[in-house]
């Protein structure tokens, strides 16, 4: 159960709420993030909603069965939009392109991103400077020096940045220069990095977990907004399958799954949800067909030369393409499927 309090709901009117709330066997949870304040209830008593509807400092009440509440379309039908300032959002009606290299690698490489994302119309540059990778040999990213320089040069091009946090410590030091956090396939369930992406007031894309299912990402991002932080996105970045002929296998159901599931924003990765270099545009513009809120991913002048991920990253020729290519099937879905 979801209770939207009043903005001036006084602690008189908290603690009466609680405590009958408390008296029916529910227990409670506040929480107030940068849009409102909740009282989520949890459990299993049937009761008239209306008793508590009609109480003081109570703005609405919705009954949510999910186990996950917040993130939960149950309550809030409106789509929500997440706004990165400076005219750019994440929202119904839109469709959101974030593309850039999967490292960050130096000042001529930032440059030249920069300017095809100008040159094509994305407002949004994706590059990792903390790399999560599978070996401990492989290329694991410049740090906060490379971001401070890549922060720069986006911004005067008007660009907005997304990098992934990799732990906690990370997150003071990248505030300043991120425009959205990425929380990595493999930090998915990292309880403690999300606990803190709630307290702070920036967005948050999340990743699905590399063996992680549907549920399990709403329930991440729960953790985020029961915390205080309700400017979420969620990416399907592919599953680890039993297919070996894939580097992970995209699941392309999950996108009008949660898209019913939740009001959050949702955003395919093809790149690694395939991982194949030349599949990329297909799952891309398969993925905004099935309703996808934006798509997020990688390219790089010279992918053979990239530092990380060059399999699967399109050159800049065929990103300027792509991204045309996306906003014509975003028509075509409107006019098809009017949504
Ligand atoms: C990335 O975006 O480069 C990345 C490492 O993604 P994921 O966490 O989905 O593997
Ligand atoms: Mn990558």
């Amino acid at each position: 159960m979801i209770i939207q309090l009043q903005p001036e709901v006084s602690s008189q009117e908290l603690r009466d709420l609680q405590d009958f709330l408390n008296q029916i066997s529910y227990k409670t949870k506040q929480v107030t993030t940068q849009k409102g304040s909740y009282l989520v209830g949890i459990g299993k008593r049937e009761f008239d909603i209306r008793t508590v509807g009609f109480m003081p400092g109570v703005k609405d009440i919705h009954k949510v069965s999910d186990s996950y509440k917040l993130v939960s379309r149950k309550w809030k039908v409106d789509p929500t939009t997440v706004d990165l300032g400076d005219g750019v959002t994440i929202s119904k009606g839109s469709l959101t392109l974030m593309a850039g290299p999967c490292s960050i690698e130096d000042e001529d490489q930032i440059r030249k991103t920069v300017d095809h994302l100008v040159e094509s119309g994305i407002q949004i540059m994706r590059g990792g400077v903390y790399k999560p990778r599978s070996s401990p040999y492989s290329f694991r990213g410049l740090g906060l020096e490379g971001l401070k320089l890549w922060h720069k040069i986006a911004r005067e091009a008007g660009i907005k940045i997304i990098s992934e946090v990799m732990r906690e410590a990370q997150i003071t030091d990248m505030y300043d220069y991120v425009d959205i956090f990425q929380v990595g396939a493999r930090n998915t369930q990292n309880f403690t990095l999300l606990d803190e992406l709630g307290k702070i007031d920036k967005p948050v894309l999340i990743k699905r977990g590399i063996s992680g299912t549907i549920d399990e990402l709403l329930y991440s991002a729960e953790y985020v907004f029961s915390g205080g932080n309700e400017k979420l996105i969620l990416c399907e970045r592919g599953i680890r399958t039993y297919e070996t002929s894939s580097r992970n296998t995209f699941d392309i159901n999950a996108i009008p799954i949660l898209k019913e599931k939740t009001h959050l924003p949702v955003i395919a990765d093809p790149s690694h949800g395939i991982g194949i270099r030349d599949y990329v545009p297909a799952i891309a513009l398969a993925s905004v067909m099935a309703g996808a809120d934006g798509v997020i991913y990688e390219t790089h002048e010279i992918p053979h030369k990239a530092f990380s991920d060059g399999q699967q990253t399109v050159n800049f020729n065929q990103s300027h393409k792509l991204a045309s290519g996306l906003r014509e099937v975003y028509k075509l879905r409107k006019e098809l499927l009017l949504n």
